[in-house]
């Protein structure tokens, strides 16, 4: 695993919030409170390096050179349908933030990613994206998702989710060596269904009590 570009959020706040989410009997009402107070906290971190411009400001009292956000506005990419869960609270944080959406299925015969949805806002090419899914899994759906948008030459690209298994930190991380990782935990490992284990369950699921 690189672990060079792996950044585990470990604020308490965050790893609180976290392990209620985790708990089985968290309503799914409680579950999108929480992950959208959590996604706050990582989009907090994930934005610790942008670059700031000054600009000639003036307060009741005087003027002022003040640091303001440098370049245009971010992109936030979720990968439906989980992913939409993150983008909530980071827009909330971001409100000005562009958004784009991919959405990915798993193709039962060959079991690589199909897209059936891909809308992105213009001037990709100028921009920072940041994407976003809450279970890195497999890491097939993040790897594929990263790939089709560097077709698009942005800037740059970060990847944000919750929990993180190692097998698909190992792939992404293979696959795409240059993006960094965002995440308040890797767990023990996937299970043979794919999901992450001990993980929260099906965050789709979770999140819109589809079940
Ligand atoms: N997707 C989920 O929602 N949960 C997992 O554990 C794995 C993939």
């Amino acid at each position: 695993m690189s672990e060079k570009l792996v950044h585990v959020v470990s604020h308490p706040l965050v790893q609180h919030k976290l392990t209620i989410m985790r708990m089985v009997q968290t309503t799914s009402s409680e579950f999108r409170t929480l992950l959208r107070e959590i996604s706050m906290l990582l989009a907090y971190e994930v934005t610790r390096d942008l670059p700031l411009t000054y600009v000639e400001i003036t307060t009741p009292l005087t003027t002022m050179s003040a640091p303001m956000i440098d370049g245009k506005k971010i992109t936030l990419v979720s990968i439906l349908r989980a992913g939409n869960g993150i983008l909530d609270g980071m827009l909330e944080l971001m409100p000005s933030a562009r958004v784009g959406h991919i959405g990915l299925y798993r193709d039962p015969q060959t079991l690589t990613p199909v897209e059936y949805y891909f809308k992105m806002p213009p001037d990709i090419s100028q921009r920072d994206i940041i994407v976003v899914d809450p279970m890195l899994a497999t890491g097939n759906s993040a790897a594929a998702a990263i790939s089709r948008l560097k077709t698009l030459k942005p800037l740059s690209i970060k990847f944000v989710c919750l929990i993180a298994s190692p097998e698909g930190i190992d792939l992404l991380s293979s696959e795409h060596p240059d993006i960094p990782i965002f995440t308040a935990s890797i767990d023990e490992k996937l299970n043979e269904h794919g999901y992450i284990v001990p993980g929260l369950g099906d965050a789709g699921d979770r999140i819109y009590g589809t079940k």
